[in-house]
Parts: C-alpha cells; structure tokens; sequence
C-alpha cells in the first residue's frame, strides 16, 4: 500500500500520525496518508513566506509562465498514471478521470500562458498626475479543496495563484489526496522553487482548521460545503484576510417545449451522472414545461436504464459514491424524498457483479417533485435528478431561483428571447443554453450567486482573485 509524506519546503515530510485513504470502487485500503496538523501547517506556511519574500513574486511574469507550462507539459507526460490513481482514489471512471487530468493540465497551460499579458491600467487624470495600476501578490495563500475533482481543482485555484506570484499551501481533501501531493512533485520537477506550492493533507478539523485560521496566510480559497464554507468565513474573519468560497449547488436543467430534445436529454443526463452526482455544478433539478414532460421523461429514463455501473478504473459510466458515509447519506435523501415526490427509477444499492463492496448507488429518478422537498432544495451528491413541471416561462424563473444555491442554470429552448429572458434572471453564477458545461470551461469565469459562494475562478478573472490592486499617483514636475 502507498504511503505518503507532506510536501513542504520541496521536500517529502514524514508525519507523526497517519490516515487511510480508501478505493470507494472495493471498500479497500489505497494508501497510508501523513496527517498533517498545525505543526505541519505552521512549517508550510513559513515555507511559503520565505519562498515569497525570496523573490517568487518577483520574478519574471514570463518566467513564471514558462514553469507553469511546464507543470502542464509534464501531467501530460502522467496522464496515464495521474487518470488511474485519480480513479482509484475517487472512484470515478476512467474516462471521467482522463478528462480531469487534462482539464489540470490546461489550467497551468492558461495562466502560464496568459500571466504576462495581465496588465494594469493607466488612468487620465490631468497633465499632472500619472496614475496608473499594478497587480500585486498577496504572499501566502491557503488552498482547501474538496474530494470530488481533487486534480482539477487543485490546479483551478493553485495555478493562477502562483501565475501572479503568491506562494501556496494546499490541503486536499481526507477523502482522495493522492494527486494533489503528484501535483506538488510535478510542480517541483518543473522547477518551481521549493516552497512555493507546499501540499498538506490532513482532516478538515485539523489541517484544515489551523489552514484557514492561520495568522501566517494573507488569501483563502475555500472549495467545499456550504456548512465548512461558514466556518472557514469565520476563521478569517479573524485576522480579515479575503476569502473566496466555492460552495453547493442545486442546479436546474429548464426545459421548454420547443426544445431540441434529441440533444438535450444525453447532456441532461450527463449532467447529473458524471462523476455520480457528485459535482458542485450536477444538474440535479429538472424542471420540465408540460407539453414536453412525458416525452422528456421516458428519453431521460430509458438512458438511466442503460447506464453501466462498476469501478471506476473499469470505465463504467457510473462509478460509486466516494464513501459509506456519502451512499447512507444520499440514500436518507430518497426515502425522505419518496413520502413527496414519485420515485420512477433507481433509489437503493445496486448489488452483485462485484459491486457489494463498494459505495454504488443506482441512478435515481423522482418525478412530481415538490419544489419545496428536500430533495428540491438541498444537494444530495449523488445520481438522483428530481423532475418538477411548469407552464409558463414566469413559473420556470420562479422555480429556477427557488433555491439557496445560485451555481448554474441551464436552458433549453429554440426561442432566443425565451433563453436570454430566462439568462437575465437567473439567479446564478454561470448560465448555460442549449449545453451544460463546457469542455471543463478553464477559460470561462466561475462561482456562485446566493449561498454557493462568491469570488471567482477561472477564466482571466481569477488572477484577480488572487491579486490585490494597488493604485499608484505621481504628480509630475511643473516643465
Ligand atoms: P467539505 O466542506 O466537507 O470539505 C471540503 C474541504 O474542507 C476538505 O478538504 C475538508 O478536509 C475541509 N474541512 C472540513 N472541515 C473543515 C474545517 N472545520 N475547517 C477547515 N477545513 C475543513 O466538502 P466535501 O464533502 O469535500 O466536498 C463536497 C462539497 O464541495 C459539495 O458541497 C460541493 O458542491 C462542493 N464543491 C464546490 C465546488 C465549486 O466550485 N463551487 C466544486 C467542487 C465541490
């Protein structure tokens, strides 16, 4: 079995204590992980501050790029081996983990390759005054990321933080740490400074706790639940240091009854099975106009009823849910669910064909969905998509932003008025027509209205993110 060290200061740091990190596909012990604690976190965090204040932020922008694009040449040269440790850790498929592999390498190609091109601006003033402004580094910036796509979003938030030139400290999640600490020796291997990307893995209460109430760190991008997302604001409320918080989603699929139902229902489905619900983005709510549901209904069931199901490193089309705790979970939703809406498929275990061990659970569909059920409101995490009709485009909007959550919505419809109506108000970071999702959308802004979070990743907006704008104003000599 793997064991693994921290990564702190370019080097391997053997931890006192350890955890287990399991295969959710057989229930199965994967490797022996360090558990990091505040002693660890203390010694990443100086190590971070010194690799800054020995020049990492100053360095070249264009120099910093070409180590970047380096970190991406190099998850290229892994993908094989990065995809099938991402799927063992996660239990994702094969495909699923591929693709995330390549999404992390694009993330260090992008601000690789756009960190000299993030200019500031000059500002007219008058003949006198020459103002003008610089993106600055914070320093130190604390990384807390969920388990769900631990590549991914290790690289979504740490590559634009170091692209501006801020140190990192990154703390995966208990649940699959295993690429992020790959990352880190990527990071090292293409020659980033030691120090400047330290990975930590360790429990939330631990690790994570002395992360994000360090006084060490000047930025925190939180990535996780609503719930940890509240108590991470309230640490660094303490030393008033800037948080950005990816939190939860309820996301609705709205679909209008000119819609091109052919397409929509592969992409409606995917949106809810891809990685078994288990994505802050799912589309985990249907929302169907009348003439349109039986329809759609019977096409979204039928694909249900063709999805394959197996461990993730088989390539099935769902793999398990990550924990027993996650499937106990996801299974209370659907009983609780059963009393307020109608249960058309799925919603228990699947067993046999070596699936007893591991932590699957069948795709789920409720139909007649109140609104206000639970299973409406609150995010399950798991292949449970919960249909709701409508009649018109007022009740749609109504039903759309009839959350907390403000992650995505998404509309299908032929009738461009309808769909840039239904754009504007939506309550939500990100809109999608007629598609969900985009390729893994490195290039387009992301993040949450309401209480899905607020800062944003991705796209050129998150080296804003993680720069601080300085304004400087020079009065210039009479001539
Ligand atoms: P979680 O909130 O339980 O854990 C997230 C991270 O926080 C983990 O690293 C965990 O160890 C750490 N943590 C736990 N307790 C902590 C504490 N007291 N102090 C500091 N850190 C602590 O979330 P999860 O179960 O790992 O992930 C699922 C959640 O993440 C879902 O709600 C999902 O929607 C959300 N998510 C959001 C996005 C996004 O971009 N908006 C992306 C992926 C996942």
């Amino acid at each position: 079995m793997e064991q693994t060290s921290a990564l702190i200061d370019g080097k391997e740091i053997a931890t006192e204590r350890s955890f287990t990190s399991f295969d959710p596909s057989t229930g199965e012990p994967l490797a022996e992980v360090a558990r990091g604690g505040k002693a660890e976190i203390d010694r990443a965090v100086a190590a971070a501050r010194s690799a800054f204040e020995n020049g990492w932020g100053r360095t070249a922008p264009a120099e910093r790029g070409r180590i970047l694009r380096r970190v991406a040449d190099l998850i290229r040269r892994d993908r094989e081996d990065l995809a099938l440790l991402e799927s063992r850790d996660t239990g994702k498929p094969l495909k699923q983990a591929r693709a995330d592999v390549d999404v992390a390498a694009r993330y260090f190609e992008f601000y690789g390759g756009t960190i000299d091109a993030f200019y500031g601006q000059t500002i007219p003033v008058s003949d006198e005054i020459l103002a003008y402004t610089l993106h600055e580094p914070f320093g130190v910036t604390g990384h807390i990321i969920p388990w769900n796509y631990p590549i991914q979003i290790s690289s979504r938030t740490v590559a634009p933080s170091l692209a501006v030139g801020n140190c990192c400290v990154l703390k995966p999640a208990e649940e699959a740490p295993l690429t992020a600490l790959r990352l880190g020796a990527l990071c090292l291997e293409a020659g980033l400074p030691p120090g400047v990307l330290n990975v930590v893995p360790g429990l939330g209460e631990e690790a994570g706790a002395a992360l994000s109430g360090h006084a060490g760190i000047d930025h925190l991008s939180f990535t996780g639940s609503l719930e940890v997302g509240r108590l991470v604001q309230k640490a660094t409320a303490e030393h008033v240091i800037p948080v950005a918080l990816e939190l939860g989603g309820k996301s609705p699929n709205i679909v209008f009854a000119d819609a091109d139902l052919a397409t929509a229902v592969p992409i409606i489905v995917n949106s809810i099975i891809q990685n078994a619900g288990q994505t802050c983005s799912a589309g985990s709510r249907l929302l169907v106009q009348d003439r349109a549901h039986d329809e759609l209904v019977a096409a979204v069931r039928e694909r249900f009823e063709a999805i394959t199901i197996g461990p993730g490193p088989q390539d099935p089309d769902l793999g398990p849910l990550i924990s027993e705790a996650q499937r106990d979970r996801v299974q209370g939703f659907v009983e609780r669910a059963a009393k307020s809406a109608e249960l058309t498929l799925g919603g228990t275990a699947p067993t046999g064909d070596g699936l007893d061990r591991g932590f699957f659970f069948s795709p789920t569909l409720f139909d007649r969905v109140d609104p206000d059920a639970s299973i409406a409101q609150e995010e399950v995490f798991g292949p449970v998509l919960a249909v709701t009709r409508f009649s018109h485009v007022d009740e749609a909007i109504r039903l759309a932003n009839a959350t907390d959550y403000g992650l995505v919505t998404a509309v299908w419809t032929r009738d461009v008025a309808t769909a840039h109506r239904v754009a504007r108000a939506a309550r939500s970071g990100q809109v999608y027509i007629n598609t969900y999702g985009a390729g893994g959308g490195v290039e387009l802004p992301f993040g949450g209205f309401k209480r899905s979070g607020y800062g944003r990743e991705k796209g050129f907006e998150a080296l804003s993110t993680y720069s601080q704008l300085k304004t400087v104003t020079l009065k210039l000599p009479a001539s």
